[in-house]
């Protein structure tokens, strides 16, 4: 919200500004004696009074009410209804209040929506048309002096200068929205990212690697290609964690994970199945490879050297790997690399099993 009013703080102090350089150039046409010096300083009186009235809704929070914290509909209203009071009250000068209607629109473009825009446009065709249809004199825009016509051109170019000014801004705008949603994707592909890790390991997580095993099945019947799976899990874990401490048991699943990671190919799959369990998949591998690579993982983590963690501490995996019959679903699949599982720890652990 704060954020919100130092915006609205901003348009609001560049009406006053704009209300200043209007009043300027009536002052001109009062010098040259073609209006009163009453119409510049009621001008700007106006002005500021009716964007004092919105500052204050502004600086209470109260315009943050409405859907719409510009008000824009009520600002157009309010700076038309002034600029043709005073086409009324000085039509001899009267085209450069209507000038002003263009930077009124030009404005209120950059944040209104279309119902908005139709709005305020059907509120300024019912003043304007009766305006026009009824007079009785010209709406003038004297040149008879030198004095009216500076007052006459700075009307014209300030006004025309404005609305270039305004489109400076609207192009800013319109960057920094292409900033906020090149930052937005950025951050929503790091969520992503996030909800696909398992937090501890940096492996996919079970929702992940459960997806994947589906997309490989898939790209196995499409490509008749050979799939293998296997089920690892870390043996004696508990044991691992009652000896060294929950903290330690962490580090070995991450340095499990990290080391699993260096010794796959890209194309391979590897996720926390839960627990100490993980799910390796091995697309376009056949079943002699598949145990040649696990066999190897295991001798590679039988061989750490887990000492850096607790002097003496081993550590080893079990694994059952299975290979991708036709038409298998994988829960069947997974059922099986289950089985081989179970089979490897039965036979003694740190040892791999195919079913
Ligand atoms: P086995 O060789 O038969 O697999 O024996 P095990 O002790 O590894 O098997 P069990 O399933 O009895 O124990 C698994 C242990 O893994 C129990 C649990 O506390 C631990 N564990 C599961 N997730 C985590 C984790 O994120 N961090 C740590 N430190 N321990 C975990
Ligand atoms: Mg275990
Ligand atoms: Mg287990």
């Amino acid at each position: 919200m704060k954020r919100r009013a130092i915006q609205r703080r901003q348009t609001l102090a560049m009406q006053v500004l704009s209300y200043g350089l209007g009043a300027s150039v009536l002052l001109i046409y009062a010098h040259a004696g073609t209006v009163s010096l009453l119409i510049p300083s009621a001008f700007f009186l106006s002005g500021v009074g009716l964007v004092g009235v919105f500052a204050l809704l502004s600086e209470t929070y109260v315009s943050d009410r409405f859907a719409d914290h510009h008000l824009a509909v009520f600002q157009v209203v309010g700076h038309v209804v002034i600029q043709l009071g005073f086409l009324l009250a000085a039509p001899a000068i009267g085209y450069a209040f209507l000038n002003v209607l263009f930077l009124i629109f030009a404005v209120a473009s950059l944040r209104m929506t279309s119902l908005q825009a139709a709005a305020s446009w059907t509120f300024t065709t019912a003043c304007v048309a009766p305006i026009f249809m009824l007079a009785s004199g010209p709406i003038g825009l004297p040149v008879s002096n030198s004095m009216e016509r500076l007052a006459s051109t700075l009307s014209f170019i300030l006004t025309i200068g404005q609305c270039a000014f305004v489109g400076l801004y609207g192009d800013s705008l319109r960057k920094k929205l292409y900033r906020r949603s090149v930052e937005l994707a950025d951050a929503n592909k790091r969520i992503e990212e996030l909800a696909e890790l398992d937090e501890l390991t940096g492996s996919h997580n079970r929702r992940c690697i459960m997806r994947m095993l589906d997309e490989e099945i898939a790209r196995a019947r499409r490509t008749q290609k050979p799939c293998a799976v296997a089920l690892i899990d870390l043996d004696w874990f508990k044991r691992i964690n009652d000896a060294y401490g929950h903290p330690i048991g962490d580090e070995v699943l991450r340095t499990f994970a990290i080391t699993t990671f260096a010794n796959i190919r890209p194309i391979d799959r590897f996720g926390r199945y839960g627990g100490e369990e993980f799910l390796l998949i091995l697309p376009d591998t056949a079943p002699e490879t598949a145990d040649r690579v696990l066999e190897r993982l295991r001798v590679i983590i039988a061989n750490l050297d887990w000492s850096a963690f607790s002097p003496g501490m081993q550590v080893t995996i079990s694994a059952g790997i299975t290979a991708l019959r036709a038409d298998e679903s994988p829960d069947t699949l997974l059922a099986r690399a289950d089985r081989a599982l179970y089979s490897a720890k039965a036979q003694g652990r740190n040892r791999t099993a195919s079913a």
